[in-house]
């Protein structure tokens, strides 16, 4: 197999050929069709996470199909369409696995981190972590909806029931959510980079009722706030925007120094909320919900030896939607 493979954080993905990996019992060997480049990519290349099990293929928004299955696995067969997320094993016995909190496991494996990922040809993940995608839609357009999807769903359901949502950082995830806010009949107010008009006219034709930057007031204070973008200035601008009782949700895994901020505008029952990683209930929600919805994902793909342009492009802002590599 081929692969595109991180030995040292903060160096460029090199490829390389490896053997073909084996799965083994309760695994499966999937030939990766498309596989989404995630901001945590970007996170885990830059060293902001700092245990990668290196060297590391990275990669955990995966569609590909079954071509080798290990011993036990009965629920799944060669031929058939899964996508594989960044959450790739849990305990299943620590507290956390325990209360039904896999996302908060003791003893996780993440795709793309700690164990291989997709920026190859072909990887190996567990069975009973991996979803069947169906049929329907085209591997591309499906990739960005394992961690993007996924975790802005996770987001959006500890947001609140509020009708006005304002998204920070109008990438992959926020461009999804926006989709399912619409459909679920709520107002989407979209944060950008200030002076970033092209990102707030992408955000404006997916039916934002407001977009602007990051420094400027909505017309309205807002019902609930999610924080795509690693940013941590953005925390206290989106506590000002929201109203008394009401939620700011950090969606992303790394975030820029917070800077210290006045009590007030905390006050007011206002919550800060953290969101880790995804259980497998997440996955199954939002993927029986997507094709309803409708969702369409905007893409720019490269091929997977350009990798690490792909990446550059996304540290960069210079695509709208999702990056997604195709072998
Ligand atoms: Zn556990
Ligand atoms: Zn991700």
């Amino acid at each position: 197999m081929f692969a595109m493979q991180l030995s040292k954080p903060r160096t460029p993905l090199e490829w390389v050929e490896l053997p073909d990996p084996q799965p083994g019992p309760g695994q499966i060997r999937v030939k990766v069709g498309a596989c989404g480049v995630c901001r945590t990519d970007l996170h885990v290349v830059d060293g902001d996470l700092t245990h990668p099990a290196l060297p590391i293929v990275p990669g955990h928004e995966i569609v590909g199909r079954v071509d080798a299955i290990g011993a036990g696995v009965t629920d799944l067969k060669i031929g058939e369409r899964v996508g594989i997320p960044w959450l790739g094993h849990t305990c299943g016995h620590c507290l956390y696995c325990d209360e039904g909190k896999e996302n908060l496991c003791d003893h996780p494996l993440f795709t793309g981190y700690t164990r291989n990922g997709g920026y190859a040809t072909m990887t190996v993940a567990d069975a009973h972590y991996a979803f069947p995608m169906g049929e329907e839609g085209d591997d591309v357009s499906l990739a960005p909806l394992l961690c993007a999807g996924l975790i802005g769903w996770r987001s959006l359901s500890h947001a609140g029931n509020g009708k006005k949502v304002g998204l920070y950082g109008f990438g992959a995830a926020a461009h999804i959510i926006a989709q399912v806010l619409r459909w679920q009949g709520r107002e989407v107010y979209a944060f950008t980079t200030p002076g970033d008009t092209k990102t707030q006219e992408f955000a404006r034709s997916l039916g934002a009722k407001w977009a602007g930057g990051s420094d400027e007031m909505p017309p309205e204070l807002l019902d609930a706030a999610i924080i795509f973008a690693p940013v941590g200035p953005l925390l206290p601008a989106a506590l000002k925007v929201v109203r008394k009782g009401c939620r700011v949700v950090c969606a992303g895994i790394h975030m820029s120094e917070i800077p210290a901020f006045s009590y007030d505008i905390l006050w007011g029952e206002r919550e800060i909320v953290s969101i880790a990683n995804l259980t497998r209930q997440d996955g199954i929600e939002f993927l029986s919900l997507a094709p309803k919805i409708g969702i369409k994902t905007t893409t720019t793909t490269y091929p997977l030896k350009k990798a690490n342009e792909a990446l550059d492009d996304l540290r960069h802002g210079r695509f709208d939607g999702a990056a997604v590599l195709v072998p």
